[in-house]
């Protein structure tokens, strides 16, 4: 006998979505939008009450390093378990990350490994992949055809970093030029390695070991830099190209002048670049400063509110949060000077409300809050319409935030597994009150639920692809 279909009537909320926003009902039958609009309940609705709430597509992060390994051993804090529950709790119903192929391994290869470790773990969250690539040679780059019929339709390369996982500018390019080729979007960590380099030699020499010259060795122009050399060169080559954690009012400048220029540059600021600034370092204790360390480093309030500003008049298309936590004490701090601490923050969970507080604020209206957490992410994932947004035959996933209640970020209620958060004791406005990942509840009444991981991986369209054909998720052989 075929199972009664799943059901749930979400009413008296109002609805945000590309369309809109506007009072509306919405129902899901079995993991899909179904209709939207002044909805009776009908017979088999589980209902479920958003008056007073906002009614949101589920959160698209674009960028989060989930159970990745960095410097050759240090694994970050999350697994697939912890790590997705941290971004259901936040309202993150999508996330791409990134699969990491070993020096010479096989893109396919790595990409299969990649995709049975997270499928093994049952994330709570529907997700992707961007393949990362580490000065890419010919033998490489005639591999990333096999991208698209992988599933992938994005690569990153790091322009810092050097002797660890940099590329030059030739393996930039030729990979610009072998992306455009074939539809394919390039991402990059914007920053000028070898400059970095030297001022850090220079630091280390004048004794300066503690974590606040992490931020001095890491100034503005080595990110204005990057992004400056990254848009001509993928300009030269007629590429896509996409620069990710963008910290700084310069760098922006720089993304902007691209732009204006004709080149298809896009741009993503993360969650804590909003909040977090070089004070939190200056001065404090070895212990508490190396709580705020990340690549590019956190900037100063005039580049906060620069970043701010972009968000809302399109400068930046993307909020995302570079989830990339390491347990505080053994990973994150380990003895030495400031090269020692392991860059990145927890961040997933806190993403949406931190871009909530901006509407709060009337930085930006709620629509453009979800055209920087959810539309174009999944758009430029190749995962639009559905994900990132609800219409009829859209994936389920959708969040309720309560505009009326707060919510304190602390480390004792968050649900990654790390042990600190640069966010601690932090306000903001609004709380996630339930999430839904294709018509599942994850989150009811601001409670994680137990619950099996059904998340699924996104195949997701090259840039070229065909855009009204619906990427499918793959369902491999998994109930
Ligand atoms: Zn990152």
């Amino acid at each position: 006998m075929p199972e009664p279909a799943r059901r749930t009537l979400v009413h008296g909320g109002t609805l945000v979505t590309s369309a809109g926003v506007a009072a509306a009902d919405v129902r899901f039958v079995d993991g899909a939008v179904a209709a939207i609009g002044a909805l009776d309940p009908e017979p088999g609705d589980a209902l479920v009450d958003a008056s007073g709430c906002f009614v949101l597509p589920g959160g698209v992060d674009f960028h989060t390093h989930i159970d990745a390994v960095f410097r050759g051993s240090i694994r970050t804090a999350d697994d697939w378990r912890t790590g997705s529950a941290a971004a259901a709790a936040g309202g993150t119903t999508t996330v791409i990350d990134f699969c990491s192929p070993g020096p010479d391994q096989p893109l396919a290869e790595a990409l299969a490994g990649w995709r049975a470790r997270v499928e093994e773990q049952g994330p709570l969250v529907d997700y992707g992949a961007h393949v990362i690539l580490v000065q890419p040679g010919e033998e490489r780059l005639a591999e990333l055809a096999e991208l698209p019929g992988l599933g992938v339709s994005s690569v990153k390369l790091y322009l810092a970093y050097p002797g660890r996982v940099m590329s030059d500018d030739r393996a930039l390019f030729r990979t610009l030029q072998r992306a455009a080729e074939l539809g394919l979007l390039v991402l990059v960590h914007a920053e000028n390695g070898h400059a970095i380099d030297v001022l850090v030699e220079e630091a280390l020499e004048s004794g300066e070991v503690e974590p606040e010259w992490h931020g001095h060795t890491r100034p503005p122009l080595t990110e204005a830099e990057a992004v400056s050399r990254a848009t001509a060169l993928a300009r030269l080559a007629e590429a896509e190209l996409y620069v990710v954690h963008l910290s700084s009012e310069r760098a922006l400048a720089e993304l902007r002048r691209a732009r204006a220029d004709g080149g298809r540059v896009h741009g993503e600021t993360c969650s804590h670049y909003l909040v977090l600034d070089e004070s939190l370092l200056i001065g404090a204790p070895r212990e508490e400063a190396a709580k705020f360390v990340c690549s590019p480093p956190a900037r100063t309030r005039d580049d906060q509110a620069e970043l701010w500003a972009a968000l809302g008049d399109g400068g930046l298309d993307v909020l995302a949060s570079d989830h990339c936590p390491f347990v505080l004490h053994g990973e994150k701090i380990v003895d030495g000077d400031f090269t020692h601490i392991m860059n990145g923050l927890p961040g997933v969970e806190q993403r949406l409300l931190i871009g909530y507080s901006g509407v709060e604020r009337g930085v930006y209206p709620i629509e453009r809050l979800v055209e920087i957490a959810s539309a174009e992410p999944a758009r430029l994932a190749g995962i639009y319409p559905r994900k990132g947004d609800l219409r009829v035959g859209s994936d389920a996933d959708a969040v309720i935030l309560d505009p009326a209640v707060r919510t304190r970020f602390s480390a004792e209620t968050h649900h990654s597994a790390v042990d600190y958060l640069p966010y601690e004791g932090m306000e903001v406005p609004g709380r996630i009150r339930d999430v839904f990942v294709r018509g599942r509840a994850v989150v009811a009444d601001g409670r994680l639920l137990d619950g099996p991981g059904d998340g699924r991986f996104l195949a997701r369209a090259t840039r070229s692809g065909d855009p009204s054909a619906l990427p499918a998720s793959d369902e491999g052989d998994t109930p």
